[in-house]
C-alpha cells in the first residue's frame, strides 16, 4: 500500500480558513482526512505540506511513526515551528484516519479502547461567533451574564470568556475590576454547579495576570487560561503556586520538547496542546504520557474545525488525562453542512459518546468546501489606550 498524494481543501470559515488535508492512498477510496487550521498562516501551512508531500509519496501509509520521524526530522529544519509543526499535524491525523479505515475501527480503539463513557463539551460565550466571544468589551458585565445564561440553555455545562480586557504592562485597579465584574455576572447567571473558564490569550503581563488571578480566585473557576507569555514558563509556574485556580496553558506549543518543561514546573493544572499544531496524534500521545507522569489534565485546543473537534474526541476517548473538548457551533452557520460526523451529541449537556465508525468517523463533503474558498482572515487587532501594540 502506497501514498499517492497529500491534498489540501481550504474552506473560508470568517476567522479562519479551515485547512482540510486529505492523504490519498493507491487503494480504491482509501484515504484520509486532517485538519492543519492556522489562522493567518493558511498561505504558509499550504505551502509547507507541498514541501513535505515528495517525503511522503510512495512511502507505506501504515507506518505512522516512520514517517513521523520522516516529517519531524529530515529537511533538516525539525518540526517544532508553528508552521510545520502543523503541517506534520494535518497529515499525522489523516495517516491515522487511514489507520483505523483499514483495520474499521475507530482511532481510539487503535490506542488501547475507550477509557470512558462520554466526553462533555464545553462552548465559548456566543457559541464562538467572534463578535459575541472576541468583541464583547469586559466594561459591559451585563451582556457576559446573558451570554452565560445563553450557553446553560444550549444544553451545556461549561463555557469559556474573554473577561480580561486588554491591559498594558501595568495599569490599576480598572480592568481587574472590570474582569471581577464580568466573572461575578456570568458567576450569578449560572450559578455554581456550572463551570467557567476565563481566557486571557496571553495578553497580560506576568505581574498582571498574577492580579488578575487574585481577583478571579473567589468564583472558582474551572481554569484561568494563558495568564501570560507562553515563552516565559517560570511567570505562568509563579500563577500556578500562587492561586488556588487552576491554570491552563499550552495551545501554542510545538513537540514534546516545548511541553516538556512546563511539566517538569508543573507550570500549570490543565495542558491545552493542540493536536492540529504539536504534531498530530502521534506527538500528543507522548504529550500525554509526559502530563500523564505529573497528573496534569489535558484539555485539548479547538477553535478550528469539525476534523479537528473529531480528532480532539477520537484522542479524548482513548487519554485518561482528557477532561473535557472545546467546541465552537456559532462561528458560520453553514458548519455542519462540510461534514458528516459520526458522534452525536446530547442537547442536554452536551455529551458526546463515542462512535463506532472507523478512523475519525468523518467523512467531508468537498462540494460544499468548495463553495467557501480561501478569503483573508476577518481583522482581529489589538492596542493599548496609548496606541501601542498589545497581544490579540
Ligand atoms: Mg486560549
Amino acid at each position: 500500500m502506497k501514498i499517492t498524494g497529500i491534498e489540501t481543501k481550504v474552506c473560508y470559515a470568517r476567522m479562519r480558513n479551515w485547512i482540510f488535508v486529505k492523504v490519498l492512498t493507491d487503494q480504491p477510496g482509501l484515504y484520509g482526512w486532517g485538519e492543519a487550521t492556522l489562522e493567518w498562516h493558511t498561505r504558509s501551512v499550504v505551502g509547507a505540506i507541498e514541501d513535505i508531500a515528495p517525503l511522503l509519496i510512495g512511502e507505506d501509509p501504515t507506518r505512522i511513526e516512520y514517517l513521523w520521524q520522516i516529517m519531524y526530522r529530515q529537511h533538516f529544519w525539525h518540526g517544532n515551528g508553528i508552521v510545520r509543526g502543523t503541517a506534520i499535524s494535518g497529515i499525522d491525523i489523516a495517516l491515522w484516519d487511514i489507520l483505523g479505515k483499514i483495520h474499521g475501527v475507530p482511532c481510539h480503539k487503535l490506542w488501547g479502547g475507550p477509557v470512558r463513557d462520554f466526553i462533555r463539551l464545553y462552548a465559548h460565550l456566543g457559541g464562538g461567533k467572534m463578535e459575541d466571544f472576541y468583541d464583547t468589551d469586559c466594561s459591559d458585565s451585563k451582556r457576559f451574564g446573558e451570554l452565560a445564561a445563553q450557553a446553560v440553555q444550549d444544553g451545556f455545562t461549561a463555557f469559556k470568556s474573554m473577561a480580561v480586557p486588554e491591559t498594558g504592562p501595568l495599569e490599576g485597579l480598572k480592568p481587574l475590576r472590570y474582569a471581577e465584574a464580568c466573572v461575578r455576572a456570568m458567576r450569578e447567571a449560572v450559578g455554581d454547579s456550572i463551570d467557567i473558564m476565563v481566557d486571557c490569550h496571553a495578553r497580560p503581563s506576568p505581574r498582571m495576570g498574577m492580579m488578575f488571578a487574585k481577583v478571579l480566585e473567589p468564583y472558582g473557576l474551572y481554569w484561568f487560561e494563558e495568564p501570560c507569555w507562553p515563552e516565559t514558563v517560570d511567570d505562568i509556574a509563579n500563577i500556578q503556586r500562587a492561586v488556588m485556580t487552576p491554570i491552563a496553558t499550552g495551545e501554542r506549543l510545538v513537540s514534546q520538547y516545548s511541553v516538556r518543561e512546563y511539566v517538569e514546573k508543573r507550570a500549570c493544572s490543565v495542558l491545552q496542546c493542540d493536536i492540529t499544531h504539536a504534531g498530530g496524534f502521534t506527538e500528543m500521545r507522548r504529550i500525554a504520557a509526559m502530563a500523564e507522569s505529573v497528573r496534569m489534565a489535558m484539555a485539548p485546543h479547538n477553535p478550528q474545525g469539525p476534523v479537528s473537534t473529531a480528532a480532539s474526541l477520537e484522542f479524548g476517548f482513548a487519554t485518561p488525562s482528557y477532561i473535557i473538548c472545546e467546541s465552537v457551533h456559532s462561528d458560520v452557520p453553514w458548519r455542519q453542512d462540510v461534514v458528516t460526523e459520526g458522534f452525536v451529541v446530547e442537547k442536554q449537556g452536551r455529551l458526546v459518546r463515542p462512535s463506532d465508525r472507523p478512523g475519525l468517523g468523518i467523512e467531508i463533503n468537498e462540494k460544499e468546501v468548495a463553495k467557501h474558498p480561501f478569503e483573508q482572515e476577518l481583522p482581529q487587532r489589538s492596542y493599548y489606550e496609548d496606541g501601542a501594540a498589545g497581544d490579540w
